[in-house]
């Protein structure tokens, strides 16, 4: 019997196969959580049939910026489920605008508006309406962020300051939360290619320096992001909440590298 065994999970956040929230779906699913998922409209007809491929029988619409569209989502959860267990939302965007160029320039009003409503404000959404299906339950919930939160990171931009947001909302929902017996943590994921990464400038060079530098000398993998999220969001993390778990291959911890005088 898997470690997730008799829990429910919404997945928030499949576009294909290669996304993070794919990853994470496939090992739930292997550790015997029930899944739930939602898409963005135009993205139903990629997500029902991988949905189905993990024997899903809840689909939803879900655009994390549309209060009705939220709702409707937790009420049919409600209905058909009548509870919740593991929230995981794997969303992000910024116009490609503000991921052109400069960072000082690229920037407006409407494009940070935009990054931080998709990419932050959008969990305490989904938190607000998850809580009471997790009452008197062990809840999870669970965020992606990166290393732009804490470090500047090229063309990152923006993006950058949402994902700063989004760690903070973690540990205020967290503190929130506990005292309901509801934990909160995100993942700080090294660079995976997908269709979110594939409009961050420089993304190849983010993935050659990951595997020049990071103590294990190699990017992560889905399975890898995938594997920690299960963790996280199982009894087995029982005790931790309000955490930013890295799961970079170490990339994070290193100040420096070069080859010392004398190695290769
Ligand atoms: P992805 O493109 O596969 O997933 C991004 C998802 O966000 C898509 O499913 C998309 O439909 C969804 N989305 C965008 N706007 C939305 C909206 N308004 N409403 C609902 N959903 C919306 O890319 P991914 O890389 O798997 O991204 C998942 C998360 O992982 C993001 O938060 C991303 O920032 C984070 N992350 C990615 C990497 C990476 O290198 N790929 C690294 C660290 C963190």
């Amino acid at each position: 019997m898997g470690f997730l065994a008799g829990k429910r999970a919404l997945i928030v956040g499949v576009a294909t196969d290669r996304s993070i929230a794919w990853g994470i779906a496939q090992a739930m699913h292997r550790e015997g959580a029930e899944l739930a998922f939602s898409y963005v409209e135009k993205l139903r007809e990629r997500v029902e049939p991988l949905a189905a491929s993990l024997g899903a029988r809840l689909t939803m619409p879900l655009d994390v910026t549309a209060d009705a569209q939220c709702d409707a989502a937790f009420a049919l959860l409600k209905r058909e489920w009548g509870a919740l267990d593991i929230l995981v939302h794997a969303v992000a965007y910024a116009p490609r605008e503000a991921l052109t160029g400069r960072f000082l320039t690229a920037t407006s009003r409407e494009g940070f508006r935009i990054a931080h409503d998709v990419s932050s404000y959008s969990l305490t959404a989904l938190a607000q309406r998850a809580q009471p299906l997790m009452s008197g339950r062990r809840g999870a919930l669970l965020t992606l962020t990166y290393l732009g939160a804490v470090r500047s990171v090229p063309g990152y931009n923006v993006m950058g300051l949402a994902k700063a947001s989004l760690e903070a909302n973690v540990r205020f929902l967290a503190a929130d939360l506990g005292p309901e017996g509801i934990r909160v943590n995100g993942i700080s994921a090294g660079p995976i290619k997908t269709l979110a990464a594939a409009g961050i400038p420089g993304f190849r060079k983010m993935l050659s320096r990951v595997a020049e530098i990071a103590p294990l000398r190699r990017n992560v993998t889905l399975e890898d992001v995938g594997n920690a999220a299960a963790f996280l969001c199982s009894d087995l993390a029982a005790g931790i909440t309000g955490e930013i778990l890295y799961v970079d291959s170490g990339y994070n911890s290193v100040g420096m590298s070069f080859p010392l005088e004398g190695e290769g």
